[in-house]
């Protein structure tokens, strides 16, 4: 059980793998424009984007072919669960990414963090993507996209989104800027946190006080000791058995979680 749980977290579905991309091209557009003061082109961008997307379905139609490799490395694969589950990718599914991908690469090419990146002064920190920090004895991953020290000595801390715009992201860019705060000593005054919709154009700067840090880590506190008093063992993180675990309330993303297989007789059974 654990292990088809642990290969199923592998899969992926195509609009998390453009946004996987569109990330991609992001990093590689901050290093092009710290390296040399230029900015790509979008061809160059669409062009990395289309590849990786292809790559991902010739792979993910081979596998379904013959699913031993992945299997055996599920993280060695990108995996897309349209076609894991056999649902296809539609004419229609395929406009609306191409869409996606359009817009997403024009807006980070014009968004105001890459306009601040190449201006006079600016100081850019590439950071470890999978570094942590620790709350409550817990390690916490969560780095920052994009982290830079502008003239004024403000550092923008920014977070590229290429879905809808929500008010969780707000929690999130402070969590993103605990991690400068412990890993860099930079004082929560000196910060800005800055969520880019790349789909729209539109950017939230959010607000990052000691109050909006305190109450992130009493939510962050809660969320953890609520993970903790699921677990039959915290100690040693062993769970109960899956199916003292409830269902989700609501079903209607059930066919587009990962771990469908897993519930898919218990929700027949549910009348899910
Ligand atoms: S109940 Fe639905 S959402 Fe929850 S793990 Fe199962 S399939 Fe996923």
């Amino acid at each position: 059980m654990s292990k088809t749980a642990y290969r199923l977290k592998n899969l992926t579905g195509i609009h998390l793998l453009l946004g996987s991309a569109v990330h991609e091209v992001a990093e590689y557009t901050c290093k092009i424009i710290d390296s040399s003061g230029k900015l790509p082109t979008e061809e160059t961008l669409t062009d990395k984007v289309r590849f990786l997307l292809n790559e991902a379905w010739k792979e993910s139609r081979q596998l379904t072919k013959d699913l031993s490799p992945w299997k055996a490395s599920p993280k060695k694969y990108l995996f897309l669960y349209e076609f894991y589950y056999g649902y296809g990718i539609s004419k229609d599914l395929i406009a609306k990414i191409k869409e996606k991908m359009q817009f997403s690469i024009k807006n980070l090419l014009t968004c105001k963090s890459i306009k601040e990146l190449q201006e006079e002064g600016v100081e850019m920190r590439l950071l470890e993507s999978m570094d942590t920090f620790e709350l409550f004895g817990t390690p916490v991953y969560a780095v920052p996209d994009l982290v830079y020290k502008r003239a004024d000595g403000k550092w923008v801390v920014v977070d590229w989104k290429t879905g809808k715009e929500d008010d969780a992201h707000a929690a999130q860019l402070n969590v993103y800027c605990m991690y400068l705060r412990d890993k860099m000593g930079v004082d929560v005054e000196d910060m800005i946190g800055r969520v880019e919709y790349l789909l729209t154009g539109n950017y939230r700067d959010v607000e990052v006080t000691k109050e909006t840090f305190e109450e992130t880590e009493r939510d962050i506190k809660e969320s953890i000791d609520e993970m903790k008093a699921a677990l039959a063992d915290p100690e040693e993180n062993i769970p109960h058995d899956m199916y003292s675990y409830p269902l989700s309330e609501s079903k209607r993303f059930c066919r587009w979680c990962n771990y469908y297989e897993l519930c898919e007789e218990e929700l027949s059974q549910d009348g899910g």
